[in-house]
């Protein structure tokens, strides 16, 4: 739930960073007939064309619970991508005729009304699931996102989902602890690393064997050079708690103003930079079970932002090849160029890894985690489903 803008604005602010996306914009401005299918199939050839990666991080609806039809994405992962986790947004955007009349908001952004919990969510993900044909369904991971991390009922949310949708779920997320101006947002309690509402889920994921992507970032927005990011000792302190859950962190803890962790050059002796607070994360036993997403357009842009920043990056993906697992973090996407706009981002840095390390990050570490999750799931309901 990573996103603060319409899917179609994401897109194209990514599309225009290219040579290729400018190509395109030119053609849609001269209405020529280019077919967006063939244009995304010519704009990345830099990785084995057919089945490129497994999307570990996808959202279907967005926060009016609106989205594109399956079939819709069906057609955009054609041969592409073979596997995608399948989520909605937990939270509804209310429209309060109150605070902004006739404007329907669309993202939170738009309103000072409040977010809600919108448990619907999970039954509408499980319907469109069914509606697939079993080779399509094998296609798919759906995730359980209705829930209140700060309710002590959350955890009895999922499994009420379980029960009434067995032989769906493979996990349960992307759900959000700390977001910058989205937490602040949600009505109810404000959640917390710390509150035992989300000790009880992630006891519960670990019981019946779901993934879990959770997104809480490290840091507050524009936080300061030279500090230690302040959610960082609560979020390792829960990953120590539950170390037999399969925990994704989404986007290295990182958002669209939680920037990496800035060091300046007087500082740098004493205090760690993002990459060495991660490196950190990924050689600490106690942290051994714990992977990270590294979707989100957001996140792509720290990364390449310099060759520093790529040659930086590129070392720990081929260092800890295991950890790592590529997302688009598309939200109902228009169409292929905005969906495969992200992968694209991080060209420069695929091109630098070693072929083992590109293969784990685009695929290998999503079937690792997401099959053993499916199978532990599918035995916990045979255990507990009658
Ligand atoms: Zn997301």
């Amino acid at each position: 739930m990573s996103d603060m803008n319409p899917e179609r604005s994401k897109g194209a602010t990514a599309l225009r960073g290219s040579p290729i996306g400018w190509a395109l914009l030119a053609c849609f401005a001269l209405s020529m007939p280019l077919s967006p299918y063939v244009a995304s199939a010519q704009r990345s050839s830099n990785v084995d064309n057919a089945n490129e990666f497994y999307d570990s991080h996808f959202h279907l609806t967005n926060y009016i619970q609106e989205g594109i039809d399956i079939r819709a994405f069906l057609g955009i992962m054609g041969t592409r991508v073979e596997r995608s986790t399948l989520f909605g947004i937990p939270l509804q955007q209310q429209w309060s005729y109150a605070n902004s009349g006739d404007f329907a908001p669309t993202y939170y952004l738009q309103s000072d009304a409040p977010l809600y919990y919108y448990s619907f969510t999970d039954a509408y993900i499980a319907s469109v699931y069914r509606s697939l044909s079993p080779a399509e369904q094998a296609r798919f991971d759906p995730m359980i996102t209705g829930f209140d991390p700060a309710d002590m009922y959350g955890v009895d949310h999922i499994r009420r989902v379980l029960r009434i949708f067995p032989g769906v779920f493979t996990g349960i997320g992307e759900f959000s602890i700390h977001k910058e101006f989205v937490s602040a947002k949600v009505s109810g309690e404000t959640a917390s690393l710390t509150n035992p509402a989300l000790d009880r889920i992630l006891d519960f994921a670990a019981e019946a064997g779901l993934a879990v992507i959770l997104h809480s970032d490290v840091d507050m927005p524009f936080a300061r050079t030279d500090t230690e990011p302040v959610y960082l000792t609560q979020m390792k302190a829960l990953l120590r708690r539950h170390p037999k859950a399969s925990i994704i962190w989404a986007h290295v803890g990182l958002g669209r103003v939680v920037h990496p962790v800035q060091v300046s050059a007087e500082a740098a002796e004493r205090s760690p930079n993002h990459v060495e607070i991660v490196e950190a994360m990924l050689t600490d036993p106690t942290l051994s079970r714990v992977n990270f997403d590294i979707s989100w357009d957001e996140v792509a842009k720290y990364a390449v932002a310099s060759p520093q920043s790529i040659a930086r990056v590129a070392a720990m993906l081929n260092k800890y090849p295991d950890r790592f697992l590529f997302g688009t973090d598309t939200v109902a996407p228009a169409g292929p160029a905005s969906y495969f706009a992200v992968f694209d981002m991080w060209a420069p840095v695929f091109s630098q890894l070693t072929a083992d390390a590109s293969f784990k990050v685009r695929k290998g570490n999503y079937e690792r985690i997401f099959d053993a999750a499916r199978q532990r799931v599918r035995a916990w309901e045979r255990a507990n489903v009658k």
